[in-house]
Order: C-alpha cells, then sequence, then structure tokens
C-alpha cells in the first residue's frame, strides 16, 4: 500500500502548470500570472488635486487666517480630465479652482480646500492656509515605470485586477482553468430529476466533485452516467479525453465484480490502480491518457462511495488542479483544535473524519472541532453537515476528547 504522501507525490509528478494563455482582465480573476507583469505608467500619472478646492503657490497664502484671511483672485477652472484648455500654469497671486484628480498648473505647489474658503468665483477669500504639497497627490508616488505589478504565480485577486487597469493593461497571461471532466459510473445511478427504479440511487458524486472542481476555480462538466460496462466507458472517455486537461471519475475501482473503470483501464498499463493507507479512500487510481495533439491528460480513479470520492479530490485531486493552475499552495494549510469528542481509528491508515469547527467570537481562529457522524464513507448527510477533516495519524488508533488534532477546513485556502 502507498503511503498517502506517496500517492500524491505520484500524481504531483505526473501534473504541470497548464500552457500560459493571455486573458481579459476579468476572466483572470483567481488565476495564477503567468509571469512578472510591470507597469508601463506611473501612478499617480501626473501632480493633481487631492481635494475640491484652489490650486495656489503656498507662499501668497501663507498668513492666512480665519481673523486675517487672504483674498486672492480666481484664474480659470481644472477639472479632472478638463485640463485642455484650462490654464497650464498658476501665475503668482492668484489661484485656480481645482478639482481632484485634475492635473495641478505649473508653479502651484498647495491646494486650499473649499473647506479653507469662501468658495468664491472671481476671487477667493482664503482663511486656512496649507503646507507646501499639501492636498498635492505626486506623480509616481504610488507605483514607478517599471514597477512589477504582480509576479509569476501571484493569484490575480480584485486588487490585482485594479491595478493592472489603472495601469494600462486589458489582458493578463495567466495559467488557464483546467476544463475537468466528470464521469460517475455505476449501473445503479441516475440522474437528479429523473425516476428511480427499485434499486437504484441518485449520481451525487458528479455534482459534489464538480461544485469542488468549480470552487477551486477550474471548469468542470458533468458528463452523462456510465453503466459498468468496459467498452461503454471506454468509448466515453475517447470522446472526452480529447477536450479535457483533466478526467475524474468515481466507482468502479475496487475488488467488486463490476469495477468498470479498473476492468477496462488496467490492460492499458498506464494507469496505476492501488491502495493508499488512509480511510476512506483506500482505492484509487491515477495516471495519464493520451490527449490530442500528444497532450498528457492525467486521470484520476476515485472511489465511488461519496465520502471517499470527496475526500480523494481533497487530498489529491485538489492539489493536482491548482499545480495545473499554477497556484500555491497546493495543499489545504492545517490548523490544530482540541477535538470535543474521542474518536477511535484503525491502525495504519491515515484516517479522514468529518468534523464541525468552533471558531473564537471575532470568528477568526479554530478553537474546538467536533466529530460528525460515524466514518461510514456513505454517510453524505454527515458529510454535508461538516466543514472540516479531522486527521488522525496511522499510528493512532484511539484519540481522546480534549486532545489537539490536526484540522483540514473545507471551506478555506
Ligand atoms: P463502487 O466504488 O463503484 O463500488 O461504489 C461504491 C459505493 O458508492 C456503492 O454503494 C455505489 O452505489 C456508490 N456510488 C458510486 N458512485 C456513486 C455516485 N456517483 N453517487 C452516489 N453514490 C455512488
Ligand atoms: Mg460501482
Amino acid at each position: 500500500m502507498r503511503s498517502v504522501e506517496e500517492h500524491l507525490e505520484a500524481i504531483l509528478a505526473g501534473v504541470a502548470p497548464l500552457p500560459p494563455l493571455s486573458q481579459p482582465l476579468l476572466d483572470a480573476l483567481d488565476l495564477a500570472a503567468a509571469e512578472p507583469i510591470t507597469s508601463p505608467l506611473a501612478l499617480p500619472r501626473f501632480d493633481n488635486s487631492a481635494m475640491d478646492g484652489y490650486a495656489v503657490r503656498q507662499r501668497d497664502v501663507a498668513g492666512a487666517t480665519a481673523d486675517a484671511p487672504v483674498t486672492l483672485p480666481v484664474v480659470g477652472e481644472i477639472g479632472a480630465g478638463q485640463a485642455e484648455g484650462a490654464p497650464r500654469r498658476l501665475e503668482p497671486g492668484t489661484a485656480t479652482k481645482i478639482m481632484t484628480g485634475a492635473r495641478l498648473p505649473e508653479g502651484a505647489d498647495a491646494v486650499v480646500p473649499y473647506e479653507w474658503t469662501d468658495k468664491g468665483a472671481q476671487q477667493v477669500v482664503v482663511s486656512q492656509a496649507p503646507d507646501v504639497g499639501q492636498h498635492l497627490r505626486y506623480t509616481g508616488e504610488d507605483v514607478a515605470v517599471g514597477d512589477v505589478l504582480v509576479e509569476a504565480g501571484d493569484a490575480l485577486g480584485p486588487r490585482q485586477l485594479g491595478l493592472l487597469a489603472s495601469t494600462g493593461h486589458s489582458h493578463v497571461r495567466v495559467h488557464p482553468r483546467p476544463r475537468v471532466v466528470i464521469l460517475s459510473t455505476g449501473s445503479e445511478l441516475r440522474d437528479p430529476g429523473s425516476a428511480l427504479g427499485e434499486d437504484s440511487i441518485y449520481d451525487g458524486n458528479s455534482y459534489l466533485l464538480a461544485g469542488a472542481a468549480r470552487r477551486l476555480g477550474a471548469l468542470p462538466s458533468r458528463v452523462g452516467l456510465v453503466p459498468d460496462d468496459p467498452a461503454r466507458f471506454l468509448e466515453v472517455l475517447r470522446d472526452q479525453v480529447g477536450r479535457a486537461d483533466a478526467i475524474i471519475t468515481s466507482g468502479g475501482i475496487s475488488m467488486g465484480d463490476f469495477d468498470v473503470v479498473k476492468e477496462a483501464l488496467s490492460p492499458l498499463g498506464s494507469i496505476w490502480f492501488g491502495g493508499v493507507a488512509m480511510q476512506p479512500g483506500k482505492p484509487q487510481g491515477f495516471g495519464a491518457l493520451e490527449g490530442t495533439g500528444g497532450r498528457t491528460v492525467p486521470f484520476f480513479a476515485l472511489p465511488g462511495n461519496p465520502v471517499s470520492a470527496y475526500l480523494s479530490f481533497e487530498i489529491f485531486v485538489r492539489p493536482a488542479l491548482r499545480t495545473m493552475m499554477g497556484l500555491t499552495p497546493v495543499s489545504r494549510q492545517p490548523v490544530r483544535a482540541r477535538l470535543t469528542h474521542g474518536v477511535t481509528s484503525p491502525r495504519g491508515r491515515r484516517q479522514f473524519l468529518r468534523g464541525r469547527l468552533t471558531v473564537d467570537a471575532d470568528g477568526t481562529r479554530v478553537t474546538e472541532v467536533a466529530p460528525v457522524g460515524g466514518s461510514g464513507s456513505h454517510l453524505v448527510g454527515d458529510l454535508a453537515a461538516s466543514d472540516a477533516l479531522i486527521v488522525v495519524p496511522e499510528a493512532d488508533t484511539v484519540v481522546e476528547a480534549g486532545a489537539q488534532v490536526t484540522v483540514i477546513r473545507l471551506d478555506q485556502e
């Protein structure tokens, strides 16, 4: 049997960041920049006013107070984006009306905000003096020409998109969203919304896995249910592999008589099938399929039980998809929490129990984790009620209430 680490290593060795593509800015949200991006512009682009008021030479109003105001003639007005036609130069002993963001006229070295004046149009009465440079924004004080705006590998959040747009970038080269084909196998499965036979069940896994894939930024597509028929399975696979960056199946890899994925793919030899020392999720399969144009398409064969499938996605597939997206860290960063109730675990297997977290009063720090339901890998009600995985190491068979345990938060990076 492989350890969890060995299997994850084998998977990560078999995936690589997808070739970069130029994307419109908004489509790049939450994707990783494929290269450093520099600024062709200084920000601010030009010296401008931080307030609505009057551009002045500070020494002309230096002595102004409420008791001894200074009066200046007002020559012109400059609005943001209206510098053309407006006075370019401020003559000594005059003021120019200026709005927030408007280009500062030459010679001005301070702005008197409206609040410190009578808001005069022909002439202005200034009753408080600004310091030199007050209420000004200087060229390049934020971003200089050539500054690196984002590094290769940086995830582009809203703030990064805003910065790239502000420096004139309309497109950005990123590692694109992997197209993930999701296949549910099992002759017992039916689509939600359709009628059930006597011994059929609804396919929950493809929604579980597609939801998880979409949440991390991939482009999942749920492909129809595949019965336990190896020829049919191979046909669907051949059909899908050309349009996928990764393929995930669930079911059909255990020791049963109708384990279609294993039966169909074992003869190819390019997919490893075996046991991983964990519970749930012991049976696993991973390898490469041949895509179009010599591409290799990573193939994940996950167990069919819903909890096992989801866990396998979290522990193995998610890091692989994040690697393909050029994002780090690839795995969620575990936290520690106090276990509210004792649990047992099989020796030699890493157990992932479902848990529900308690966070402290300000909602930031995890304090306690309570086990949710039993260890059964069919318990989807309990899975939905959980927001964490409690990790019990291979060597431990009993963990007492009150012990500190390792916890993976499912709804956070
Ligand atoms: P298998 O790995 O194919 O033997 O499936 C293990 C268990 O998971 C069986 O009880 C299946 O009925 C169930 N199962 C497999 N695929 C799904 C699915 N897509 N949705 C819900 N349950 C499933
Ligand atoms: Mg099955």
